[in-house]
């Protein structure tokens, strides 16, 4: 097994959720008392958010290169980045470290086209349903179509991440308003949604809309598994 290099704390409580995810996978796949090796780099989020506020993308690329180089010398063979919206320091990152890095939208990507989806739904922050450094790695590297919310609606969807979610607030009448958010993106044609924030899973799941739901944690650490098990 190769040890999976964990960038966290964007926020913790859905890097608990991959940590729990991941050593569940590990155990339900090789049984006994196995777990799964990692390493985890928490940053402080705070500081994140508000640099993610300002458009402060060359301090956030410098934070992200910084951890994935602190993982790189404590000895992880891959490295994955527990968050969506900070896969747009991607370039960066890979060119300041040798090891893989597994792409949270190439591991969704991966998932869409196998239901022979075309045409998804995106939600998540601002910065990733709006900038194109997730919408372009689907779309060029699978033909994959998005969808986003209008600008009333992503500004819900952007505060509830922000204001609820982050603080591990899950409360319904955000259920409602994202489920209302989802019908409306049905409607215009979206096969299916992607959960493109690492929280919004703690919120939203399949048996809440009528489409299937994409949920990147999950897809992103089950990818994670099955790259440190295989056999090179
Ligand atoms: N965890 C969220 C995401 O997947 C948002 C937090 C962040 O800004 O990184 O995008």
């Amino acid at each position: 097994m190769k040890r999976i290099g964990l960038i966290g704390g964007m926020s913790w409580e859905s890097s608990i959720v991959y940590y729990e995810l991941l050593n569940k996978r590990v155990r339900g796949l090789l049984g006994g008392h196995h777990s799964c090796k990692s390493i985890m780099d928490t940053v402080d989020f705070d500081h994140i958010v508000k640099l993610q506020h300002d458009d402060n993308w060359e301090e956030l690329d410098v934070i992200m290169v910084e951890s994935a180089k602190r993982l790189e010398k404590a000895g992880a063979d891959i490295i994955v980045l527990c968050t969506n919206t900070m896969h747009l320091c991607t370039p960066a990152i890979k060119a300041n470290i040798k090891v893989p890095f597994l792409h949270i939208a190439e591991a969704t990507g991966m998932e869409i086209i196998s239901k022979g989806i075309k045409k998804v739904a995106l939600l998540g922050t601002k910065f990733t349903m709006e900038k194109d450094f997730y919408k372009k790695v689907l779309f060029n590297q699978f033909g994959i179509e998005v969808l986003i919310p209008t600008d009333e609606e992503r500004e819900l969807v952007h505060n509830i991440i922000y204001g609820e979610l982050i603080q591990g607030e899950i409360k319904d009448k955000s259920r409602e308003v994202y489920k209302t958010i989802i019908g409306n993106l049905e409607e215009r044609g979206a096969e299916g949604v992607i959960l493109g924030c690492t929280e919004i899973p703690l919120l939203i799941s399949d048996t809440d809309v009528n489409i299937p739901t994409f949920d990147t944690t999950t897809l992103h650490a089950v990818k994670a598994i099955e790259w440190a098990l295989k056999k090179d």
